[in-house]
């Protein structure tokens, strides 16, 4: 609180250096954002314009179609099954001019999980042009028996954004913290479009 009167650290050093002890990432490979939130719009920011589409399921997080639509780019939705992703389907729904798929797991609002091994197979067989957004917001809530490790398949694949947030089993929404994990050059792009200081001191 004694500190208020100056700018924040704009890089988030700190806590790009715990977050990378705690995950085992380089810090370069993490990108800061008000919330998950805004790294989401970072990755449409990023990679999406008009002429351009992004992939999401129906009944999918509510921010992909405003990230997508404020781009001017075209969403393409697809039909839920048993109110949760079709991987299958969206694997199918991918055009030449798709850069980016949307995935939440677990999803809100309706509480569907992918498990780990389907996904993965989804990644590897997805062209390297089209970046994964993982939305990974209740991740930490997974029982043990449905974890699997996304963060180490960004290793295999530079196309993956797994994105967390400090928001939910945390319990600090109105911080405004979360994060992105990327391949360095993904997280280098995202992070030239952020604002210096879309992270406050206190968060
Ligand atoms: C809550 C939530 C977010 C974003 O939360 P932030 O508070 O912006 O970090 C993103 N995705 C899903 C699926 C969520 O439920």
């Amino acid at each position: 609180l004694g500190g208020l009167a100056r700018y924040p650290d704009g890089n988030g050093f700190e806590l790009k250096q715990a977050l990378s002890r705690k995950l085992g990432v380089g810090m370069d490979g993490i990108v800061l954002g008000n919330g998950s939130n805004d790294v989401l719009e970072l990755a449409a920011r990023s990679f999406l314009s008009p002429g351009l589409s992004a992939v999401y399921s129906e009944h999918a997080f509510a921010v992909y179609p405003l990230a997508v639509q404020a781009m001017g780019a075209e969403g393409i939705v697809v039909p839920a099954r048993g109110y949760g992703h079709d991987l299958q389907a969206m694997a199918q729904a991918v055009r030449p001019d798709t850069r980016i798929v949307f995935i939440a797991n677990p999803n809100n609002p309706t509480g569907t999980y992918v498990p780990g091994a389907e996904l993965e197979s989804f990644v590897a067989g997805l062209s390297r042009e089209v970046l994964v957004v993982l939305d990974e917001a209740y991740n930490e809530y997974l029982r043990p028996e449905f974890r699997y490790d996304s963060i180490g398949w960004l290793k295999q694949y530079p196309n993956l954004v797994i994105t967390r947030t400090f928001s939910k089993v945390y319990g600090l929404a109105g911080l405004r913290v979360g994060y992105a994990l990327a391949a360095p050059g993904v997280a280098d792009l995202m992070n030239r479009v952020r604002q210096p200081f879309n992270v406050n001191s206190l968060s």
